[in-house]
C-alpha cells in the first residue's frame, strides 16, 4: 500500500514534497516521491508520542478545567475526585471510589488517535485501566504511598504479583519523591532494573519539591504528613540534596528511565540528567492548570538534553492534544530567549523522535524509516515547503484528520479529502 500527500514529515530525515510512504506487513518500507493509491490531501507527519500522560483520568476532565493556585491545592481536588469518585460512590472498604477506569482509558485512547497520537507513555495506577488498545509504546505501573516499613511488610510482595502478571514491556512508576519513601524509590529502581523494565517517575514538578528533598519541609512535607507517610526525609528534616540529585543518589536515573515534567530544573540538574542519558517529558499545560512556572525548553534545547512532550491527563490539562502543548512549547522557548531558527523542527522532533527515544523505542515509533512502524498523522493544512515545521505548530492543533497505526487507518474524520 502507498500513501502519498503534498509533503510528508517523516522526521527521521528532511521533509519530502509529494511524498510517498510505502507500507507492507504494518511496517514502513521507503519514503520516496509521487503519487500513491492512498492520497491526503495535507501534511503526513510521523506519528506523535505522548510521552506522558494518564489515560484512565480521562473521565475526571472536570478537575483539569480550572485553574489552580499551587500543585498542592490541584493535589487536593485530585485526591477528593479520585477517592470520590463522584456522589455516593466512596467504598469504605477499599478507600477508592468506584470510578470506571477501563470507559476512562478507552475513551482517552479514542481521544489520542484523534490528535494524531499514535504511541503513549501511559501510566497505569489501577489495573482495571489495562484495555486493548492500538497505540503503541509503554504502559507504566505505578506505585506511590509506602514507606519503608509498610514496603517490606506487605508492599513490595503486593507490586511484584501485580508486576509480574503484567506483559514483559510494561515499565514501573515510582510515583514521586514526596509519596515514596527513600529505600522504596531505590528499591523499585533495583528491580525495574533487574527485570529490564522502562523506569518514568515524576520530578521537579514546583519548587516545593527541592524544599522538600533538601530540608524535608514546606507544603510537599505537609502534604505527605497528611496522608500520615512515615518518610524518613520528613524524621531526618531532608537529605541535604535536591530533587534530581536525590533520585540519583537512589539510582533511578539512567537512560532507561525518563521524568515527566522537569519545571523546576537548575543548571547542574540539567547537566545531571544530561549525564545520566534521562529524558524529561515537558507537559507545559498540565503546569499552566496547576499554576506553576512553565518549563526552561530554551534551557534545555540549547544545552542539548534529551526532551519529549507529554499532555499528562485530563486531570490536569484542557486536551490530550500533543500539538497544542508543543505550541506552548514554542511560546515558552521565545519567551525564554530562545534565538535558533531551528525551533519548530527541534519541538516536533521532541513530540516524535524524542517521545520515541524517551520510551526506549528509537527507529520503532516517532519516525517514518524503512523498517519502523508504519505509525504516522495527516493534518489538514495548507505544505509550506519553506517552513514545513512552522505551520504544523503554528495550526496542527485540532487539525488532524487521519491517523494510521501499524499500517491500519485507526481514525479518519468524515470530511478528509482522501483519494483512492
Ligand atoms: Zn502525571
Amino acid at each position: 500500500m502507498i500513501h502519498s500527500a503534498p509533503l510528508v514529515l517523516p522526521m527521521s530525515g528532511p521533509p519530502v514534497a509529494d511524498g510517498t510512504v510505502t507500507v507492507a506487513d504494518g511496517r514502513i518500507v521507503r519514503v520516496g516521491r509521487g503519487r500513491g493509491d492512498v492520497h491526503w490531501d495535507g501534511v503526513l507527519v510521523a506519528g506523535l508520542v505522548n510521552a506522558h500522560t494518564h489515560l484512565q483520568y480521562t473521565g475526571m476532565a472536570e478537575v483539569g478545567r480550572r485553574v489552580y493556585d499551587s500543585f498542592e491545592e490541584w493535589s487536593h481536588t485530585f485526591d477528593r475526585a479520585y477517592f470520590g469518585g463522584g456522589p455516593g460512590s466512596w467504598d469504605p472498604l477499599t478507600r477508592k471510589g468506584v470510578w470506571d477506569w477501563a470507559a476512562g482509558a478507552r475513551e482517552g485512547i479514542a481521544q489520542s488517535l484523534r490528535y494524531g497520537t499514535t504511541a503513549v507513555a501511559d501510566i497505569v495506577t489501577d489495573l482495571e485501566a489495562l484495555v486493548g488498545s492500538p497505540l503503541g509504546g509503554v504502559t507504566y505501573l505505578e506505585t506511590l504511598g509506602d514507606s519503608d516499613q509498610t514496603w517490606r511488610e506487605a508492599g513490595r510482595a503486593h507490586f511484584l504479583r501485580l508486576l509480574e502478571g503484567l506483559d514483559g514491556r510494561t515499565g514501573v512508576s515510582p510515583h514521586a519523591p514526596y509519596t515514596l519513601d527513600s529505600g522504596v524509590i531505590a528499591d523499585v529502581a533495583a528491580l525495574a532494573r533487574d527485570r529490564g523494565r522502562r523506569l518514568h517517575v515524576h520530578l521537579a514538578e514546583s519548587a516545593n519539591e527541592r524544599e522538600y528533598t533538601l530540608r524535608g519541609t514546606g507544603p510537599l512535607a505537609d502534604l505527605a504528613r497528611s496522608y500520615e507517610f512515615d518518610f524518613s526525609i520528613l524524621r531526618d528534616g531532608g537529605t541535604g540534596l535536591a530533587p534530581v540529585a536525590y533520585l540519583d543518589s537512589l539510582g533511578v536515573l539512567g537512560p532507561d528511565c525518563h521524568i515527566a515534567h522537569g519545571v523546576d530544573l537548575g543548571p547542574e540538574d540539567r547537566a545531571l540528567l544530561r549525564a545520566r542519558g534521562t529524558a524529561v517529558a515537558l507537559c507545559p499545560r498540565s503546569n499552566r492548570t496547576l499554576g506553576l512556572p512553565g518549563p526552561g525548553v530554551a534551557a534545555l534545547l540549547a544545552e542539548g538534553n534529551r526532551i519529549a512532550v507529554g499532555t499528562d491527563s485530563l486531570s490536569s490539562s484542557p486536551s490530550l492534544d500533543l500539538l497544542a502543548d508543543v505550541a506552548a512549547l514554542r511560546e515558552l522557548a521565545l519567551g525564554q530567549g530562545y534565538q535558533g531558527a531551528d525551533l519548530d523542527r527541534r519541538l516536533v522532533e521532541a513530540a516524535t523522535l524524542g517521545g520515541a527515544a524517551a520510551l526506549g523505542l528509537d527507529g520503532e515509533i516517532g519516525c517514518l524509516r524503512p523498517g519502523s512502524r508504519a505509525d504516522f498523522a495527516v493534518f489538514d493544512l495548507e505544505p509550506d515547503g519553506r517552513e514545513p515545521y512552522r505551520r504544523l505548530v503554528g495550526q496542527g492543533p485540532g487539525r488532524c484528520v487521519a491517523t494510521v497505526i501499524g499500517g491500519e487507518v485507526v481514525w479518519v474524520l468524515g470530511s478528509a479529502v482522501v483519494q483512492c
